[in-house]
This record gives C-alpha cells, sequence and structure tokens, in this order.
C-alpha cells in the first residue's frame, strides 16, 4: 500500500497525540511512527523527526522536540559544547544555572563532570541558591552554564559578578539571553512590576528587561571576557534544518583569562580560545 497520499493526515494525528498528551504506549508509537521517514534530528536526544512541534506564547513551529523537550537554543548548546568545548573530555566542575531535565540527566551521567544544578526555586536543581547571592566560594567551577535566566532577575549585573566570582580561572561560562539586535542599549525599567506590564512591555510577565546589542558589555563589565561565537551560522542551513536551529542565536562565551592562576591549578581548556 503507497502511504504518500496519507502523510499528511498521519503527521497531523501524530501531532495533535503528541502535542495534547496521551498514554505513555501511544506516545511511543507516535514518536516511532513520526521518526519514520524523518528528515530532522534531535542532537540531544537523538530522536527522528518530521518537525519539532510548536512552542511559545506567540507559537513558533518547529521548536519542540517531543522526545525530550530540548528547544531550539538547548540544541544549539549541546552541539556547540560537543563540539568546540572540552565539555566532554576534561575533568569539570559544572554549575547549571536553572536546570532543564534533559541536560540535567544527560550531565548527571558524565563520568567526567561534578554537576551541580542550581535554581532558586526548580524542584530539579541540587542547590537552592539567590545567583545573585551564591553561597559558595570563589572559583568554585571550572564551567557555568546559565541560559535565559538572567532576563528573569532584576540585578542582572550583580548576578553576572557572582557567576564570575565562583568560575575559576581558566573556566568558561556560557551565558545566554535572547538579544533584540534591534536595539544598541537594553531596555529595562525597575517601575514596571505588574505582570501585564512586563508582559507587554518585555514580552512575557516574568521578564524584567529586554536584552539590546549591549549585552555583550554588561557582561565584560561584570568582569568577563566575551567571546561572540556565530556558531550557528558556521553549522550553515542544512545542519540548521536538520536540527531545528535558528541562525541567529549567537553563543556568548564567557571566560576569565584575565585572574591570576594560582600555582598547580586545573585549568580547563577550551577549543580556538585564544
Ligand atoms: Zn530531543
Amino acid at each position: 500500500m503507497r502511504l504518500a497520499p496519507y502523510t499528511r493526515h498521519i503527521r497531523t494525528l501524530v501531532n495533535r497525540l503528541l502535542a495534547e498528551g496521551c498514554h505513555p504506549l501511544a506516545r511511543k508509537m507516535c514518536l516511532a511512527v513520526r521518526s519514520f521517514g524523518s528528515r530532522l534530528k534531535c542532537p540531544c536526544c537523538g530522536g527522528r523527526f518530521w518537525e519539532f512541534l510548536p512552542f511559545g506564547i506567540t507559537p513558533r513551529p518547529n521548536a519542540l522536540c517531543p522526545g525530550c523537550g530540548s528547544l531550539e537554543r538547548h540544541r544549539l548548546l549541546w552541539l556547540y559544547l560537543k563540539d568546540r568545548t572540552n565539555f566532554f573530555t576534561d575533568r569539570l566542575r559544572v554549575l547549571d544555572v536553572a536546570p532543564i531535565r534533559f541536560f540535567s540527566e544527560q550531565c548527571t551521567r558524565l563520568p567526567n563532570i561534578d554537576y551541580v544544578s542550581a535554581d532558586i526555586s526548580s524542584s530539579l536543581a541540587k542547590l537552592k541558591i539567590d545567583i545573585t547571592n551564591i553561597s559558595l566560594p570563589d572559583d568554585s567551577f571550572d564551567c557555568i552554564i546559565c541560559c535565559h535566566v538572567l532576563k528573569h532577575i532584576p540585578d542582572d549585573r550583580k548576578a553576572m559578578r557572582e557567576l564570575c566570582r565562583v568560575l575559576a580561572p581558566g573556566g568558561w561560562a556560557i551565558i545566554q539571553s535572547p538579544i533584540d539586535t534591534n536595539r544598541g542599549e537594553t531596555f529595562e525599567d525597575p517601575r514596571v512590576v505588574l505582570p501585564e506590564d512586563r508582559e507587554r512591555l518585555f514580552g512575557q510577565s516574568d521578564h524584567v528587561r529586554i536584552y539590546g546589542r549591549d549585552y555583550q558589555d554588561r557582561l565584560e563589565e561584570a568582569g568577563f571576557t566575551v567571546r561572540v561565537d556565530r556558531y550557528a551560522q558556521d553549522l550553515g542551513s542544512c545542519h540548521l534544518r536538520r536540527y531545528g536551529l535558528a541562525s541567529d542565536d549567537d553563543i556568548y562565551f564567557c571566560f576569565t583569562p584575565g585572574r591570576q592562576r594560582r600555582s598547580g591549578e586545573r585549568v580547563a581548556s577550551i577549543t580556538g580560545v585564544p
């Protein structure tokens, strides 16, 4: 029997079942059906799909992996960690701020990683911390992952300084935030406190700003040296399509080369860092 004439209807049905939620067995069957003849691949869970699911307040298409829940930014980060860092090879103390489940589970399994997840409230986090006042000693980590957190933090400059403080000399951090590249300066107003006003002005009820092109400056003022890595563009359109990535999502790779290393201290290496 030729399936081609029915493919669109099967896809619609499967997508609807996955989006609306269904019995775990039915979900597994749906995922198996989706992977048949698929053109996309999630680098995080290895799943293959016709397309990723829509996601967002204004749903954007092809965003959420139905297998592991990763979004575009998570898939990009995972590929970047594999391609351009020592994350999977060197012995590293890792701080993951505001963990998400798949990343947390994967890191916990990596034998080279001393993994600590932290959040002010999430039940997924091992440590309950306020990143504007991290109750840990200086130089506690070789690697910090902090993605899409600072947009929620009223005193983000203090949070950046704290992240810099707990990053060991020679370590590195990936600190991602959505950037509106049409803005030179970050837009924020501490007088805006009502959720409905924040949603109207900042795009979401729990956001407190929209970062502009000065995002890198803020990170550098906090003590980091920042390399903006246009890794997504380097991947090329074929891989962007295959992994469901956004081409304009740059990686903010932060490190502290100016800080003095103590004698004999372990140093994290990173491909391509000057
Ligand atoms: Zn996935």
